[in-house]
């Protein structure tokens, strides 16, 4: 049994973390605290990451950082040995049992991919700045928590001619539209 205690960076392309939505910056760093365990087939690797993510709110689209702390427990195996210790005659033979499989490489064990699915199941799927963040304002796009009387009075009659315009395009050619609400792009002052 061995421990060890090590710093990497973070690796890119794609972002450790949830592509698109909120992840450790490439190069940033990565701690890692692992426990290697000789076992009969292989070698047992136990661990914690720990990293700082970064994101946007979203529903206020306000950076934000999460702390990752992603804990992981992998089985690296002799090459020539399956799952329960057995030596394998063909390595070929189950390729759909190989793919859940991680196998020892002239005594070294690449972590990547364990550490990207334990990482993105650390991550919130919809991480918000706080609980109570209470978004936009869907008619012009200010943050609400910044604002809090924040309200629109009444539909300018002009946008109200807009959208009677829009329905009408909408129901016409649907696809077109993107579902994006009427007016939502157009920075209303004020
Ligand atoms: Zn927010
Ligand atoms: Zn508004």
């Amino acid at each position: 049994m061995k421990r060890i205690s090590r710093s990497v960076e973070a690796p890119g392309s794609p972002v450790l973390g949830i592509d698109g939505v909120i992840g450790v910056p490439e190069g940033a760093p990565v701690q890692l605290d692992l426990r290697l365990e000789s076992v009969m087939e292989g070698v047992l690797v136990t661990g914690t990451a720990r990293a700082t993510a970064e994101g946007e709110c979203v529903r206020c689209l306000e950076p934000l950082t999460v702390e990752v702390d992603a804990d992981f427990q992998e089985m690296f195996s002799y090459p020539d040995a399956d799952d329960r210790g057995r030596p394998t005659a063909d390595p070929v033979d189950d390729a759909e049992d190989d793919e859940d499989m991680f196998f020892l490489e002239d005594g070294l064990f690449d972590l990547e991919s364990v550490l990207r699915d334990a990482v993105v199941l650390a991550l919130p799927m919809q991480p918000v700045c706080k609980e109570t963040c209470a978004g936009l304002c869907s008619e012009c796009g200010i943050r609400l928590d910044e604002n809090p009387d924040h309200h629109h009075d009444a539909v300018d009659i002009r946008w109200a001619a807009l959208q009677g315009l829009a329905e009408t395009v909408q129901d016409g050619e649907k696809d077109n539209m993107g579902g994006a609400e009427p007016g939502v792009d157009e920075k209303q002052e004020k």
